[in-house]
């Protein structure tokens, strides 16, 4: 059984030097669990940015394989944690074992496929130009090109995954992996699982002979502690998931630094479905099953959680309706994370249905046991009134779903048009329809990063191809991604080397590297390796 300690990890030090400090909220049951968790202070977070800036020059030069070895230490530790780590999760968040235990498996799965990574190394972009010593009018000079790591990053992670993109998530092993430390800021709505990662982290780390500040934790129930980590000049880059609020508040805090620096924030998204004519006639009732299962999976609280369903007046619609009804009646009440989260979701699915001409199309007959119960639920609205009403368009956060009931695929088009960016979108159609219907088409792929074509959109496949990312406000960076091999690039800058000898150079962009891509021969841009 590991305990608990609740005092933040300086490396690989523990500290409580301030007097604030806070209790972790179980949700199901409306109570705080005994221990005491010390938010940092102003000296403590001083003190653990100076350590992980010292860290980076010696950590940045840790080969890949021992960058490799560090992930697959952190796999091993988490794993060892056992049960204590699942069942803890679950007082802290209301999450079901069964769903952590998979979300368990795809942080391991994570920080492995980072470690491969590492290994077979093409992730670096090596770009070797060789010398043109005899090119006229002007000699050539070697200029060779890599990625390299920024320096300390800051993690804020979420509050719906308290595994997979938290201490040792989705921002923490691509930022660990590229070479740069990292310091955590651990999400108040779980800090004993943060802990308990924590000390599997600060393990691996130990045994792996990392040097102290490659890892660090801090507490904080407030701003206090983020704000000045974002601030703190040390500070080379932040990973952030969450609100819109909290994301935008930290974007803009990075941008006013007198060094401004890089925020990948991914904030909220209604990942709208749409559903064309043809598709609903020979679908209709299996469509409005489906569709409910993926609102109420995990009580809504995915960022990929479908919070709007574009269709027409046109055949199948009532049988869709029906079956769409039933299925979120039947769904069970779930536990939310937070009574907070729990709260706004009945104060933003109130006001979305007090809007003008909004109805109450279901709402969940299920209760079941437990505290923070949010009901599964979906409205309706006519195409008309969703395009005159901006407030419709906003994320409600939770088991919840709006219905935009179109005349025809015309009002369908111009509804789509008013929609801002997002992390997926998702169109339902028989495969004619897709050439018949460009327009809706295009702009669904201008604001998506995901772009899916009749299924749902929650459930992330976590491999090389996924993009989990889109155009503002889905984050804050459409170039990025938080999930798949490519999120290592929010946290690398491209350097080159000009006429460095070769013994000098890293290993990547020595000569015989096979992963060095390009070699200009005769002014003519080739991919053969140089050897
Ligand atoms: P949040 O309020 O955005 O908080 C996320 C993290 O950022 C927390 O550690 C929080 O610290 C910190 N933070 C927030 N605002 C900040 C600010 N102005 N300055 C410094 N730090 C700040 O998200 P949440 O508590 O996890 O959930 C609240 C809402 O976020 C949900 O209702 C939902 O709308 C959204 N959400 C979205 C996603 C997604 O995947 N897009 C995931 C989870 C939640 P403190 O908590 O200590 O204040």
């Amino acid at each position: 059984m590991t305990t608990i300690q609740g005092k933040n990890f300086i490396g690989y030090t523990l500290s409580s030097e301030g007097e604030k400090h806070f209790k972790a909220y179980a949700p199901a049951t409306d109570s705080y669990l005994p221990e005491t968790f010390h938010c940092a202070t102003t000296g403590e977070v001083d003190q653990t940015m100076a350590l992980a800036e010292k860290a980076f020059d010696s950590y940045s030069q840790v080969p890949a394989a021992g960058r490799a070895a560090f992930l697959i230490a952190i796999t091993e530790e988490i794993m060892a944690l056992g049960d204590d780590l699942l069942e803890r999760a679950s007082q802290e968040t209301g999450l079901p074992i069964a769903r952590l235990q998979g979300e368990r498996t795809r942080t391991i799965n994570q920080l492995t496929q980072f470690a491969e990574l590492l290994r077979e190394g093409s992730w670096v972009e090596a770009s070797i130009d060789t010398a043109l010593p005899d090119r006229t009018p002007v000699p050539k000079p070697d200029i060779r090109k890599m990625l390299v790591p920024v320096g300390p990053v800051i993690v804020f992670g979420s509050s719906n995954f308290p595994l997979a993109y938290s201490v040792a998530g989705v921002d923490s092993g691509p930022a660990l992996a590229a070479g740069n430390p990292v310091v955590v800021k651990a999400h108040p709505a779980h800090p004993g699982v943060s802990d308990l990662t924590a000390q599997a982290v600060v393990r691996a780390a130990q045994r792996t002979g990392m040097p102290e500040g490659t890892f660090s934790m801090l507490y904080d129930d407030g701003f206090e502690v983020g704000t000045a980590l974002v601030k703190h000049p040390a500070s080379k880059a932040v990973g952030f998931t969450g609100s819109y609020k909290g994301g935008m508040a930290l974007y803009r805090l990075a941008q006013e630094r007198e060094e401004p620096i890089p925020v990948f924030a991914e904030m909220g998204s209604v990942n709208p479905i749409i559903v064309l004519p043809q598709y609903l006639k020979n679908n209709a009732a299996q469509l409005g099953k489906t569709l409910a299962v993926s609102v109420s999976l995990g009580a809504g609280q995915f960022c990929t959680n479908p919070g709007l369903v574009f269709i027409t007046n046109t055949e199948g619609l009532e049988t869709f309706q029906n079956a769409y009804k039933a299925e979120i009646m039947n769904t069970p009440s779930a536990t939310m994370l937070t009574a907070g989260i729990c709260k706004n979701y009945n104060k933003l699915r109130g006001e979305t249905l007090e809007q003008p001409e909004v109805s109450s199309l279901a709402i969940s007959t299920v209760h079941s046991e437990g505290e923070n119960q949010a009901e599964a639920s979906i409205a309706l609205v006519s195409g008309q009134n969703f395009i005159a009403n901006p407030k419709l368009h906003e994320e409600v956060f939770g088991p919840f779903s709006l219905l935009v009931v179109c005349e025809d695929t015309n009002e369908l088009q111009e509804a789509v048009a008013h929609l801002k960016g997002q992390l997926t979108a998702t169109l339902i159609a028989e495969e004619a329809e897709v050439t018949a219907y460009p327009g809706i088409v295009r702009q669904l792929a201008k604001i998506s990063g995901r772009f899916i074509m009749n299924g749902v959109p929650t459930g992330v496949e976590v491999c090389p191809s996924i993009h989990h990312g889109g155009p503002f406000p889905a984050t804050a960076d459409a170039k990025f991604t938080s999930v798949g091999r490519h999120s290592i690039l929010r946290f690398v800058r491209p350097q080159s080397f000009q006429n460095w000898p070769d013994a000098l150079l890293p290993d990547e962009l020595k000569n015989g590297n096979p992963l060095g891509i390009f070699r200009l021969v005769d002014n003519v841009q080739t991919r053969e390796s140089v050897r």
